[in-house]
């Protein structure tokens, strides 16, 4: 939170039938929707939503390293002159994803578990043979015909969501689902560039170890690697079984390189934007507060921060209003189609100018919804705070809404402000030790299994001297 709104459109209006096609990287014969052009269309227009959305992480060294390894991969690929692009989103999931037509992205999340560029390579690999195979097309042509679209990563309330999108609140976000097929398919492909390249392709298997392992130990519901990518089944012993059908071991696996380069890349939740200490938002840079209603359901993106009540009937959202002054920002909402105003006053709110207001809006489904909304101005810029539920529900939740839009303030407090998130501290081993030696001597910010996962070890593992090893510094909140 936040960047810039921009309410996702859907990039792929433009689908036009262009009947059957060769598959490029098969060779198949395929039902295509899409011709190349309209491909790669799509993809840029969907790679801008997601730059804008998700936002990329600031390290140019770092993006230029992934671009580089991507573009020599691509380059050996069925369709070397896509406008290829790799990058790394700032979001700290362990997944990669891709569009269509050419870009690439790995989330922050992932590029803490390679532990070499040939680990890296195995997952761009894969994904690229999801666009040489068009398989993003696929996808993308499978849900549109759906009428899923781009399907909202947020949290759904199905009687709410068309409210968000009438008010271009909501986050869209990109997240295509393959098929096992495709799974497999893409981890054949990735296998031949990377070998095509001189890339040692054991470390396909020890990457998608380290997935299965990641999937094994985390319990959350967030769509990560496994849930675009599902795992067809025998993945580690396919991948597996390629290595010993080239029957030529080894090649470059270039693992001190790799650690070097993500020496100090930041790991999970990144609080300088914004993070919860019990309900209270703080935002370190924009240096405010806002107090979210209690036990609420609450998520915390570039584009938006929302909580949703625990019966899923009311949500609370926190936007920026991008060169709008409060009174021109209402002056806006009050225009939204089918919006009623049921009052409006200009407010200071803990010594910030403000316009407050009341509103009820019937959607598509000819529900009503019923909500307060506030825009208040902070350091020149316009956060807009909006509480909404069902017409029946707003007399009960007016009151809670009341104390958030009211809880918005300055956060002056400078150890609030100062914080700093978790970080890859890249060790070089001094003498042999076993793991969890080395875990007490080098200590870090995570527990011992989160380390041993990170660096892809097993309990009671020997290191060597002069090994290079992760460890995680940094509290990843207030100093
Ligand atoms: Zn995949």
């Amino acid at each position: 939170m936040p960047r810039i709104p921009q309410f996702l459109s859907s990039a792929a209006t433009a689908l036009v039938l262009a009947g059957c096609a060769t598959n490029p990287a098969t060779g198949g014969r395929m039902l295509s929707l899409v011709s190349e052009g309209q491909e790669v269309q799509m993809g840029q227009q969907a790679r801008e939503q997601v730059q804008a959305q998700m936002g990329l992480y600031e390290d140019e060294a770092l993006q230029a390293y992934v671009d580089s390894v991507g573009q020599a991969l691509a380059a050996v690929s069925e369709r070397p002159d896509l406008p290829w692009s790799f990058a790394i989103v700032d979001d700290p999931v362990i997944n990669a994803f891709a569009l269509p037509g050419g870009p690439v992205y790995l989330a922050r999340g992932i590029m803490a578990y390679f532990n070499s560029e040939a680990e890296m390579a195995s997952v761009l690999g894969h994904e690229i043979g999801h666009i040489t195979a068009r398989h993003a097309v696929e996808a993308i042509s499978r849900q549109q015909l759906a009428q899923l679209g781009f399907v909202a990563g947020m949290v759904a309330v199905p009687e709410l969501r068309p409210f968000g999108d009438v008010l271009g609140g909501g986050l869209g976000l990109l997240f295509l689902k393959y098929g096992r097929d495709d799974e497999s398919q893409s981890d054949l492909l990735g296998h031949r560039y990377m070998t095509r390249l001189g890339y040692d392709p054991e470390a396909a298997v020890e990457m998608f170890q380290i997935l299965e392992r990641q999937r094994q130990a985390s319990g959350s519901g967030i769509p990560e690697w496994q849930s675009s990518h599902p795992d067809p089944g025998n993945r580690v012993e396919a991948a597996r079984e390629r290595v010993q059908a080239d029957g030529n071991p080894g090649g470059i696996v270039r693992r001190e390189e790799y650690l070097r380069r993500i020496d100090g890349l930041v790991v999970g939740p990144d609080p300088r934007e914004g993070y919860f200490r019990d309900d209270r938002f703080i935002h370190p840079e924009m240096r405010f507060r806002l107090d979210f209603p209690s036990g609420w359901q609450r998520q915390n993106t570039p584009m938006v921060v929302q909580a949703m009540s625990p019966e899923q009937d009311a949500m609370v959202e926190l936007t920026i209003v991008p060169d709008k002054t409060p009174a021109q920002a209402a002056g806006e909402f009050w225009n939204i189609e089918g919006l009623q105003r049921l009052g409006s006053s200009n407010q200071t709110v803990n010594g910030l100018p403000a316009v407050l207001g009341r509103f009820r809006v019937v959607n598509q489904q000819g529900a009503a919804l019923e909500g307060l909304v506030m825009f208040v101005e902070h350091r020149s810029q316009t956060f807009r705070v909006l509480g909404y539920t069902t017409g029946q529900r707003a007399g009960q939740y007016s009151p809670v809404f009341e104390r958030t839009l009211g809880s918005f303030a300055p956060e002056p407090d400078s150890s609030l402000l100062n914080v700093e998130p978790k970080r890859v501290d890249v060790v070089e081993v001094p003498s042999s030790m076993t793991v969890e030696t080395f875990n007490q001597r080098y200590p870090s910010t995570v527990e011992l299994d989160d380390v041993l996962m990170l660096n892809g070890w097993s309990a009671g593992q020997q290191l060597s001297a002069g090994t290079l090893a992760k460890r995680v510094v940094g509290s990843g909140g207030p100093r």
